[in-house]
């Protein structure tokens, strides 16, 4: 029998996410490489979310997310972002993945162009690709990540339907300025263009920086996508619980692309978020200090052995230049070597180029994990540091 696949997904590798983590499994090594914390998440949420197993429906909840979920994240980023959302605005999603393969899916025709900047999550372009869109890259530059506002703006062509925004980004740890967003906000408009905003990593703040979400710009509401996701403000990304946040239409439409990828999410994962959403402002910024406890632990620790490390604002990840730390190999290479020999896995920065080849020689360390764990993890890259240094 000749069985043909799709090109698209037959000719994809495996995502490094997935090929790192098991690595790690096979080499019993530390696992700093796919990004999530080792730890189960608050007791309270997972309470929330048995009780609702146990007491709530398990059946299909309603198609665009449970009533109290949809109000919550409203309410939510009115409180914390000064958002002005009603529960209208707002489609709940199995993950931030699905909630941007509807938003593609609902908002790309084929043959549209989509501005992805690299280094870019490595679902963007595959996705993009399967709307029928054209990825069209720009590369932000080391060490400091600028959105590159005048290169942006170079690549639009009459073909040009939205740009897809990280912030903040995952690798790179940055937290767009307001400087920055204003500037993109103003092409957006000038050239009438969608943004599709993958806001996941919000809450997880490393600086006093707020959050500036590009949908409180003024003039944006009406043409930003806003993308969310639980797993990350609480620490549990195997709940898969995303939403996203457009006005009413455009929610609309996006619901209709969702309706037939997943359709719904879990009812009592719903029900427990809606929940933990009102928790106080203290609860986020006491979870946001671990993460910034720990980011300091990897940063401090790894810069006393000689790595040279990159400044992250935001994120579980932190990136380390491989040959400022004087170790002349390439991320891939290194980080192969780190997970079977040295018992750390880790993810070379060039899983998020369009064009791996010309990445820099970058790796990406996930903090997100116990002091111990973090601190065994230096000693073990500083001995594959001594090993390699030339
Ligand atoms: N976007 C970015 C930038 C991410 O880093 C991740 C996962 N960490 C996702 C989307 C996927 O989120 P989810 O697990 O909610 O699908
Ligand atoms: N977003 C996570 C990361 O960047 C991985 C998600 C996944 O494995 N699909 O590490």
């Amino acid at each position: 029998m000749s069985l043909r696949f799709n090109s698209s997904f037959s000719d994809l590798p495996t995502t490094i996410f997935e090929v790192m983590s098991g690595l790690a499994r096979t080499h019993k090594a530390i696992n700093l490489g796919q990004g999530f914390p080792d730890s189960q998440g608050p007791e309270a949420l997972r309470r929330l979310a048995c009780d609702g197993l146990m007491t709530g429906s398990n059946q299909y909840p309603p198609m665009l997310g449970i009533p109290a979920l949809r109000a919550a994240v409203a309410d939510h980023y009115a409180a914390h972002q000064g958002l002005v959302l009603s529960p209208d605005h707002v489609l709940v999603t199995s993950g931030a993945t699905e909630a941007l393969a509807a938003s593609f899916l609902a908002l790309l025709s084929p043959g549209d162009e989509v501005i992805v900047l690299d280094p870019a999550y490595d679902a963007y372009r595959p996705l993009i690709a399967r709307a029928g869109g054209i990825a069209k890259t720009i590369t932000l530059r080391p060490p400091h990540w600028h959105l590159e506002l005048a290169e942006i703006e170079a690549a639009i062509t009459n073909k040009t339907r939205a740009i897809v925004l990280n912030n903040p980004m995952n690798p790179t740890g940055r937290s767009f300025s307001r400087a920055e967003l204003m500037g993109l906000a103003n092409i957006c408009q000038d050239h009438d263009l969608v943004a599709i905003c993958d806001e996941v990593w919000e809450h997880v703040r490393l600086t006093d920086q707020i959050h500036v979400s590009l949908y409180g710009l003024p003039g944006m509401a009406e043409r930003t996508v806003k993308i969310g996701s639980a797993g990350k403000m609480f620490g549990v990304t195997g709940w898969k619980v995303g939403f996203v946040c457009a006005e009413p239409d455009i929610a609309k439409v996006i619901g209709k692309a969702h309706q037939f990828l997943t359709f719904t999410t879990p009812p009592h994962l719903q029900a427990a978020v809606a929940q933990a959403l009102g928790w106080d402002k203290a609860w986020y910024d006491e979870e946001a200090q671990g993460y910034q406890a720990a980011y300091h632990v990897l940063r401090s620790g790894l810069q006393e052995q000689g790595f040279h490390v990159l400044n992250s604002e935001a994120t579980y990840f932190m990136c380390l230049d491989l040959q400022q730390s004087g170790i002349d190999r390439p991320a891939l290479e290194f980080c192969l070597e780190a997970v079977e020999s040295y018992g750390v896995a880790a993810i070379p920065l060039q899983s998020f180029y369009e064009k791996p080849e010309e990445a820099p020689p970058i790796i990406r360390l996930c903090f997100a994990k116990q002091e111990a764990v973090l601190r065994d993890a230096i000693g073990r890259l500083a001995q594959a540091r001594r090993a390699m240094v030339t």
